[in-house]
């Protein structure tokens, strides 16, 4: 039976573990961290990421954690509310945004027992696995190791963000607020509390006496609600990251008998909220591959065949929208305006349908 080892438990690592072990590959996941950290934020899953767990046979379970939220007038926004566009609700109509740590839990359940080793820090070395899927995050160590890595970048821009303590009522709209070099964007979770975020430009050695009191500061006098989910969210559960992504594309996602995943192959600024779903694609991409064929090597190079185009492509555009949403000047209000809402559904739709490879359907090995 084949062996496969997994570095990882974050999202790419997990799927890829279900898909694999699905197919009666012998797969076991290392991760560094001697429990599920708790991560107390929302994250967007769209169509594309229930296409792939659909094809591996996880989508159920994530469903299962509730959603869509209903047909939310969604889009974006000026600081005093007035709407500057919106997305036609088909466009984003399998959208959940889900807590990361319910979907953490739903994936390692599905999972037999014992097969994630907790507190097990390890390296790419095959040992006695015959593949190694490094899906070990932003600042992989594989990556690192090789001689191509380009290296992360600080996007110029960090995060705070939250999840309120109880339900609280976005009159139906969700989305992003625009300002100067700031933003804001809000989405109900299943159970009514609010994910929400703060995105501000700034250096990455920026400090701040009282995180939550700056976020709020930021924000004062923004439209509602965006005060009544401060006043909702605990100042202890208010917390900043600062925005990387991969300094240039990887010529491959492949050395030997090891390949990249994730946000260790290809991470992007969060502006497209695509980066755990092209972990997710990744995932049942690379266990239909290699369940499917009789030839590891050959699997791995369609993987990488596969995926490097798309992902690299997302994150470019993923770049651009940030460098766009960040923008201080005043142009970028009007070209918001003038895009017809016909054309930000056709990017989403088409973003959106990506298909499994058909090697799911051939003998496994
Ligand atoms: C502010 C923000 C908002 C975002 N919002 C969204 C969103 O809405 N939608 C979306 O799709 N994406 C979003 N993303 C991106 C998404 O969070 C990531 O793309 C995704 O979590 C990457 O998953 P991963 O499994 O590749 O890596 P990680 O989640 O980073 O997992 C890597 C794991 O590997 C472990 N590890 C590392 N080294 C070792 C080692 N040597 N041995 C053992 N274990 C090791 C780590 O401890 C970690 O658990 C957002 C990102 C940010 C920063």
């Amino acid at each position: 039976m084949r062996r496969v080892k997994v570095i990882g438990a974050g999202i790419g690592g997990l799927v890829t573990a279900i898909g694999l072990q699905r197919r009666g590959v012998d797969v076991t996941v290392f991760e560094r961290a001697s429990s599920p950290g708790p991560v107390g934020a929302g994250l967007s899953l769209f169509g594309n990421a229930f296409t792939a767990l659909d094809a591996i046979g996880a989508g159920d379970a994530v469903r299962a954690l509730g959603g869509p939220q209903g047909e939310l007038h969604a889009g974006q926004r000026r600081p005093d509310g007035r709407w500057l566009s919106t997305i036609p609700p088909d466009a984003v109509a399998e959208l959940r945004v889900v807590h990361r740590a319910d979907l953490h839990r739903v994936l390692a359940g599905e999972l037999a027992p014992g097969t994630i080793r907790w507190g097990s820090p390890t390296t790419a070395e095959l040992g006695e696995f015959d593949v190694v899927v490094a899906a070990d995050g932003l600042r992989s160590q594989t990556r690192s190791s090789w001689p191509d890595d380009p290296g992360v970048r600080y996007a110029g821009y960090s995060t705070w963000r939250g999840v309120t303590a109880r339900p609280v009522d976005v009159g139906g709209e969700a989305g992003e607020t625009v300002g100067r070099g700031e933003r804001f964007g809000m989405a109900p979770l299943p159970d009514g509390r609010v994910y929400w975020f703060g995105v501000s430009t700034m250096p990455l050695d920026a400090t701040f006496a009282d995180e939550y009191q700056e976020v709020r500061r930021r924000f004062a006098g923004w439209h509602a609600p965006i005060a009544d989910l401060f006043d909702a969210t605990e100042p202890s559960d208010v917390f900043r990251t600062g925005i990387f992504e991969l300094a240039g594309p990887l010529p491959s996602f492949r050395r030997g008998r090891v390949v990249l995943l994730g946000d260790a192959a290809h991470a992007m600024t969060p502006d497209l909220g695509q980066g755990a779903n092209q972990a997710i694609e990744d995932a049942a991409t690379l266990s239909l591959l290699l369940a499917g064929s009789a030839d590891i090597d050959a699997a791995l190079s369609e993987y990488d065949r596969l995926r490097r185009p798309r992902t690299q492509r997302i994150a470019g555009r993923a770049h651009l929208m940030g460098r766009l949403m960040q923008s201080r000047s005043p142009l970028r209000n009007l070209l918001l305006r003038l895009t017809p809402p016909q054309a930000v559904a056709r990017q989403l739709r088409s973003m959106q349908s990506w298909q499994p490879p058909a090697a799911a359907e051939q003998t496994p090995a």
